[in-house]
């Protein structure tokens, strides 16, 4: 007989993995399925781009939760196991070995595979992504044989990566397509600061370029420019965000795009089904009440809990105000809110001193921080943040005046 459970998560990543766990946390009796298609038991992906890659933190610190818990807590995880269609009528889903499972309720948290380059050349060896443990299991393999290493995209996962391969030894160039990095997520000062950071450190950033192709036999030896300039690199690191895993669901009906459209419970257009984490399209009050994607742990964490506690009947809007963290090198980024949108920005501190952050604002009220080796402004500023607060200007820029005595 087919399989069932009251409830079925798709994808045993961050959000999946925190679905169930809210769900038994709510006192929820029911049968629980996760399918996940990687083989690993859930686990972290932060790290992937930091410690893990850089060889100083094993697999299995990597762990969610450890392999006993799931059995304790009568969570079934069926990995290795791809869903493949989904039948909102029936409640079933198919699996890509041919089977079909049964739901109650539907959490569909399947996060996003790396989005690829549209040039030739891409399916040559020594061509990476960073979205799996399978990934960087594959680069470490193949990092040790190589000198010169190129990073494509200069987001937080370009930018992280190439950090650790830099401090492993490694010539990495990184090439961005935009004037500065981290362009979609942060102000100029920050962009700026990191890539001074990068290039102090002797990453070769290169701005404004466009890459024409990746050029190899079998194995990659170089990124072709749109200018015809080669760049010799054996390990190319592609790392220019991600597509939501959404084609199922919306084959079935659900509205949505890039991404799957929820409300405020994470349910999405179709009748019992949700969805949180990486894939889901929401508006988001920090957002002004756009709809946004946010690919963070926060945001997978939360909608996930959100998500359980509709299941379970206790009514929880997912409001919860957006954080972040990056590690490179020596610094820490640390941010609270969504700058998008700002229409002024103060510097608090010298980022020079390589500890500073940056206060956005809309119409005079906070809307977000970035703070670079700034702990206390990150904690202090998010009540800013949550209300919105006007602070005074001239206060404000004074980095000797802690935020908390803004709040008034
Ligand atoms: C390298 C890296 C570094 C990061 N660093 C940070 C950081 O510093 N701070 C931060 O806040 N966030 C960071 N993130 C983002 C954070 O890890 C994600 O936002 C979070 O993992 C999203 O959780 P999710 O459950 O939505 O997706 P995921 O964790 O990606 O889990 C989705 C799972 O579903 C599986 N799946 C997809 N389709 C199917 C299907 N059809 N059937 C079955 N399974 C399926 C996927 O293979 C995956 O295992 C980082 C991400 C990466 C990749």
């Amino acid at each position: 007989m087919e399989p069932s459970y009251d409830v079925v998560i798709v994808g045993a990543g961050h959000s999946g993995a925190q679905a169930a766990i809210a769900l038994r946390q709510n006192a929820f009796d029911g049968t629980i399925g996760i399918i996940g298609d990687e083989p690993d038991l859930p686990y972290e992906r932060p790290p992937l781009s930091k410690d893990y890659l850089a060889g100083d933190k094993a697999f299995d610190r990597l762990l969610i939760r450890p392999e006993g818990f799931w059995k304790e807590r009568g969570i079934a995880l069926e990995l290795g196991t791809r869903i493949v269609a989904v039948d909102p009528n029936a409640h079933a889903v198919a699996t890509d070995n041919g089977h079909t499972i049964g739901y109650d309720k539907l959490i569909w948290a399947t996060g996003g595979a790396p989005r690829r380059l549209s040039c030739a050349g891409t399916d040559l060896a020594g061509v990476h992504t960073v979205r799996t443990r399978a990934d960087v299991d594959q680069m470490k393999l193949e990092v040790g044989k190589v000198d010169r290493v190129a990073v494509i995209g200069g987001g937080y996962i370009g930018l992280e990566t190439a950090a650790v391969l830099s401090q492993l030894g490694k010539k990495v160039v990184l090439l961005e397509a935009m004037d500065r990095v981290l362009a979609r997520v942060a102000g100029e000062t920050v962009s700026r600061f990191y890539e001074d950071a990068h290039r102090a450190r002797g990453v070769d950033v290169r701005l404004g370029v466009a890459v024409d192709c990746l050029v190899g036999e079998d194995q990659v030896t170089g990124v072709r420019l749109s200018d015809g300039t080669i760049l010799p690199a054996k390990l190319v690191v592609v790392g220019i965000g991600i597509v939501p895993a959404v084609r199922p669901l919306l084959d079935a009906g659900a509205r949505g795009g890039n991404g799957v459209e929820v409300d405020g419970l994470c349910q999405t257009s179709l009748s019992d089904i949700l969805a949180v984490g990486d894939c889901a399209l929401h508006a988001n009050r920090f957002a002004d009440g756009d709809w946004v994607r946010l690919e963070s742990v926060q945001n997978a964490s939360d909608q996930a809990t959100v998500a359980a506690k509709t299941i379970a009947g206790l009514k929880a809007e997912y409001n919860a105000v957006p954080w972040f963290w990056s590690n490179q090198f020596d610094l820490k980024l640390q941010t609270v809110g969504l700058s998008t949108g700002y229409d002024a920005a103060m510097v608090r501190g010298d980022p020079r001193s390589r500890s500073f952050s940056v206060v956005y604002l809309k119409r005079g009220r906070v809307i977000a921080l970035d703070c670079v080796n700034s702990t206390r402004d990150y904690v202090q500023g998010r009540r800013l943040v949550l209300g919105r607060l006007t602070p005074d200007a001239q206060r404000l820029a004074d980095p000797a005046v802690p935020l908390k005595e803004l709040e008034g």
